[in-house]
């Protein structure tokens, strides 16, 4: 068997098409025509047809190099890197279109046939130790809320145990098997995969002739429940508990769930979760912001009231005493209402940002309400200029926030929508008279 490493290695296209290097275009044309033929996925039993097609695929790949003088040339010189410029040029050449050259094209596999074993860790390792099956991942989307109060989530699962009959070998019990001749008794082969754009990496996969057991049973010898396949389908229900507090990202991992192949240790599975974005609460870790929102009056004048529906239901109720006054943006921390740590009781912060709700136009146009606020609100102090010689009278408009040279303004008034609640279009005058 040809040594592997575990994450596979680019091949040579000589070698996929079986010539030497100084092989001239003819020998080249010739072994190109013979190894397409061959690989052909049409010409191939059922259980071999993913792997043909990768292999008929990189066969066309490596002839469109080498066919090609100047992409032949910068491939000697700069292996797979070089040919791979797009500036190289050549034809490309369809899977689809050449099968159609045979007259052939029927009952394709897609491409994306090409799940495997491949990348795993551990593989053509010392000591002898089984290979790593395939883990499977799902991506699971999961609530703030969820995660605040953690979730059970149970789920269908199906896959492939070893037959509990033949413990997997496939054969009646005391039958003797045969050494496997796809795989020459190692169990597993390597199989193309294509990578990018004529890069293919070799990995290992559990023979499909042996089901990776490097032996096969006669007709007859073959274990009768599973018919030599070694494995059976169970369904069965799992269940994840997702801890509460758990992080976006974070793996739950369910080991030994993934299918059974004989002559390989199961793999995982592995659910990562996809925190959902919340429409009002952030998330930082284990702290929470959330803003909140306050009239002019409350700001001023204080008041005690629920201002926040916590991710578990509970309302949050603070109260703001007369005698300060909340500003817009600042922000009010609440210790130990963020979210829990995984391991204790404790929990992170909660961060509360002020938003100050000014008074409505239909309010400010009463002069009533205005003689009102202007008899509560106190005078001064006004800042004066009494040196100045000369007395020039403006307008203004409020401007643009995008219009304002960069550090003009301050921070903090960025996501304000200044146009709707300042006194658009007041005038100077009525300051000074
Ligand atoms: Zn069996
Ligand atoms: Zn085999």
């Amino acid at each position: 068997m040809r040594p592997v490493n575990a994450t596979g290695e680019t091949i040579d296209l000589y070698e996929v098409l079986g010539v030497q290097k100084t092989a001239s275009k003819a020998e080249i044309k010739k072994a190109y025509h013979k190894a397409a033929l061959a690989h052909h996925p049409d010409k191939q039993p059922e259980h071999m047809r993913d792997e043909a097609e990768i292999k008929f695929k990189t066969v066309s790949q490596a002839y469109e190099v080498l066919s090609d003088d100047s992409r032949r040339a910068h491939y000697d010189q700069f292996g797979l890197e070089g040919v791979n410029n797009p500036g190289m040029g050549g034809p490309d050449i369809d899977l689809e279109d050449f099968i159609n050259m045979f007259g052939g094209g029927m009952g394709m596999p897609g491409m994306h046939g090409m799940h495997g074993m491949h990348g795993m860790p551990g593989m053509g390792g010392a000591g002898g130790r089984k290979p790593r099956g395939r883990d499977v991942i799902h991506q699971y989307e999961v609530t703030l809320e969820e995660l605040y109060k953690g979730k059970t989530v149970k789920f269908g699962s199906s896959r492939n145990v070893l037959c509990p009959s033949c413990k997997g070998s496939g054969g009646k019990e005391g039958a003797k098997p045969k050494e496997c001749s796809n795989c020459q008794g190692t169990g597993h082969t390597t199989s193309l995969r294509q990578i990018g754009r004529g890069l293919v990496t070799r990995d290992e996969v559990p023979c499909p002739v042996c089901h990776g057991n490097g032996s096969i049973f006669k007709e007859k010898e073959k274990c009768r429940k599973c018919k030599g396949a070694c494995v059976r389908e169970e369904k069965k229900v799992l269940e994840i508990y997702i801890p509460r507090g758990a992080k976006n990202n974070e793996k739950i991992v369910m080991e030994g769930e993934a299918d059974e192949v004989p002559g390989y240790t199961t793999g995982d599975i592995i659910f990562v979760i996809n925190e959902k974005e919340h429409e009002s609460f952030a998330r930082a870790g284990a702290d929470l912001t959330h803003t909140i929102k306050v009239t002019l009056q409350e700001a001023i004048c204080g008041f005690s009231r629920v201002v926040v529906k916590h991710l578990d239901g509970r309302g949050i109720h603070i109260e703001h005493k007369k005698g300060t006054m909340l500003q817009q943006g600042q922000i009010l921390k609440v210790a130990g209402e963020g979210m829990p740590h995984k391991r204790g009781e404790t929990r992170g912060d909660l961060y509360l940002v002020v938003e100050i709700i000014w008074p409505d136009e239909e309010w400010l146009a009463d002069d009533n309400n205005i003689a009102k606020i202007k008899a509560a609100l106190p005078d001064g102090p006004v800042p004066a200029f009494e040196a100045v010689e000369h007395v020039d009278e403006v307008n203004f408009m409020v401007a643009d926030l995008e219009d304002v040279p960069d550090g003009q303004h301050g921070g903090g008034w960025e996501d304000e929508d200044s146009d709707d609640d300042d006194e658009e279009g007041a005038n100077v005058q009525c300051q000074q008279q």
